[in-house]
């Protein structure tokens, strides 16, 4: 499986760019800003992108929505219960980046156990609130994609509507937790981390 990690956005969000090697079939997940320049590198890699997937609604993950759902033909994916951000003006925040908000809507609206398929790869959503209400995390073979759920020494904000501290700690102990230790958790900003090495020396955690 091809990972290749965009930081995009004045909030230095990671954009992935996740595709099957075989088939040149991939996704994009949380395209936050930036959209020119993941549009040329989509190009370059020469890749068809099937589905564009939010981890979550916040704008700073959503931001290059549009372009790159107009550059690139792919549906657009998160959970239904942030499916409402997508849609909503998320006011003075996206225009302190630039961006005109609200952005298209979902096309797909993702739940617990579904699988989101390109080429001959797969990664399986699971609902991992708490920093949102329909934040998810994507679970693949040795990988987990986790938003702003978990972070390199650090978790998500709950300060921001439908946050909650309790609904997080519990969504990393018994979801993002109970993966492997070597599973690499690629998360919503900074450089990637183990599920293992979390577990060990998170503050919150260790
Ligand atoms: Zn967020
Ligand atoms: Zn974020």
């Amino acid at each position: 499986m091809l990972i290749e990690r965009m930081v995009v956005g004045m909030l230095q969000s990671n954009c992935y760019l996740v595709a099957c090697e075989d088939t040149k079939e991939g996704i994009i997940i949380d395209p936050g800003g930036d959209g020119p320049l993941i549009l040329d590198r989509v190009k370059e890699l020469g890749l068809t992108i099937n589905y564009i997937v939010n981890t979550h609604g916040h704008i700073d993950h959503i931001a290059a929505n549009r372009p790159v759902k107009e550059g690139t033909g792919a549906q657009l994916a998160i959970h239904q219960d942030d499916a409402e951000w997508l849609v909503t003006d998320q006011g003075s925040y996206a225009r302190m980046l630039g961006v005109s908000s609200p952005g298209p809507a979902a096309d797909v609206l993702l739940k617990e156990g579904d699988e989101i398929l390109f080429g001959n790869e797969s990664l399986e959503v699971i609902h991992t609130p708490g920093h949102s209400l329909g934040g998810i995390s994507l679970v693949g073979d040795g990988v987990v994609f986790c938003g702003d759920t978990l972070f390199a020494s650090g978790v998500g904000r709950v300060d921001l509507p439908g946050g909650s501290w309790e609904i997080l700690m519990d969504s990393i102990k018994t979801r993002l937790f109970s993966l492997a230790d070597d599973t690499t958790a690629y998360t919503g900003h900074g450089a990637p981390t183990t599920i293992g090495r979390e577990k060990q020396s998170n503050p919150w955690f260790a």
